[in-house]
């Protein structure tokens, strides 16, 4: 048999699902599995799947493709655009769309996983495929991790993923060392005095407690980070008050923090720390800040000596000039859990979905920043030839070059 990838992607891109949620999702990828006779367990980490292809003696090459949709309406205005919908953890309703591309990253993993099987004379070793869930969250890989993913399948010499991204199609984006920045997600929460808004003066007010802390928390960056050092400081939700002459008790703030090392990661936490405490002091709050770490993500970390490799492998398949240096990226990844949990060395790379001509003419005119739609954009949307080709070549250029 041979699996129609465009049509793969297609049912995909309509049908995206929330974080935790891929229960179709993961149906789509065992029926595959099963078509191909590749043996797979369900439901690791809730709606995770891995599979594992045993072919004699070798190294264990991991490959990883992550499989969650978010909450964006679409508006790319494609023929297969997304009118899905989903229940988010809150309750709520919310548009659904494949606009981080994992629906290209599944449909990449089953083309190659279908080329390795059908070419298994020409190579020996064991390759175990993860179809993560959850990658939006942050929260996938340690979910198969607590699972047991690293006991239940052969433990990885070697862990591998990739990533679509806006770079010309074709193009391959990576480097040794840092990839992805390290992450935080954290919830602050302002505790004041509610009371009527008449009478500011009997109350403690979180919402002008708030407006200060944002702006304070901008100084990180601006004035305490090294300019020649990377850091990203976030405010992405503020909410306070149901009313304008009521003066709530409280105040929420989600923020995103971005780094690139472990090092750097405490000393921004610490000055958000003392931001947020000296802010309510000034405030002249009764009770402390409440402040509650929602997720923590390591850095994306290349290993040298094996990314010095698949370069070398990529330009010998791909020829001179593919693979590119696209410097580090403040975006965040889970996928790194794998490798640090089980000491296997990681290298993830990017592969462009914008096509070549467009993203030329973006270049030429100085406009890629916004002509050129990004992940989590509701324009977002790879283009399917040559991405999706050029996404399967990558994971069997990959696979082979650390399988006998
Ligand atoms: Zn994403
Ligand atoms: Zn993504």
């Amino acid at each position: 048999m041979t699996i129609d990838l465009e049509a793969l992607y297609i049912d995909l891109h309509r049908h995206p699902e929330l974080s935790f949620q891929e229960t179709r999702t993961a149906g789509v990828i065992a029926k595959h599995l099963a078509d191909l006779g590749i043996e797979f367990e369900e439901g690791i980490g809730k709606t995770g799947i891995a599979a594992v292809i045993r072919n004699g003696d070798g190294p264990v090459v991991w490959l990883r493709a992550d499989t969650d949709g978010l909450p964006v309406p679409e508006q790319t205005g494609l023929a297969y655009a997304s009118t899905a919908r989903g229940t988010d953890p809150s309750g709520t309703d919310v548009p659904v769309m494949h606009a981080c591309g994992h629906d290209m990253h599944v449909t990449a993993m089953l083309g190659a996983l279908e080329r390795l099987v059908n070419t298994r004379n020409e190579w020996s070793g064991t390759i175990v495929a993860v179809f993560q869930p959850a990658e939006e969250y942050g929260a996938g890989a340690q979910a198969m991790i607590a699972d047991g993913v690293l006991e239940r399948f052969p433990k990885p010499d070697i862990v591998l993923g990739q990533h679509v991204t806006p770079l010309p199609a074709g193009t391959i984006g990576v480097r040794s060392g840092t990839q992805m920045a390290a992450s935080d997600g954290l919830t602050v929460t302002l505790l004041g005095r509610g009371g009527h808004g008449s009478r500011p003066h009997s109350t403690i007010d979180p919402v002008v407690m708030a407006a200060a802390t944002v702006m304070r928390l901008q100084t990180i960056v601006s004035r305490e980070v090294d300019p020649r050092h990377v850091a990203v400081v976030t405010v992405g939700s503020i909410h306070a008050g149901l009313k304008n002459n009521i003066i709530p008790a409280e105040a929420k703030l989600e923020l995103s923090l971005r780094y690139p090392d472990d090092e750097a990661r405490e000393r921004v936490l610490a000055k958000v720390e003392r931001i947020v405490r000296a802010e309510a002091q000034a405030s002249g709050a009764e009770q402390e800040p409440v402040i509650v770490t929602d997720h923590t993500l390591p850095p994306t970390i290349n290993d040298v000596a094996a990314t010095e490799r698949l370069v070398t492998a990529f330009d010998r398949a791909f020829g001179d000039g593919t693979v590119i240096d696209p410097g580090m990226f403040t975006g965040s990844e889970d996928v790194s859990w794998f490798a640090r949990e089980s000491g296997a060395p990681l290298v993830y790379w990017f592969w462009g979905g914008v096509d070549p001509e467009k993203f030329a003419a973006a270049t030429a005119a100085g406009r890629v920043e916004v002509d050129i739609p990004t992940n989590h954009s509701p324009f977002f949307a790879p283009v399917i030839h040559p991405t999706l080709e050029r996404g399967v070549d990558a994971l069997i250029v990959a696979a082979r070059e650390f399988l006998d």
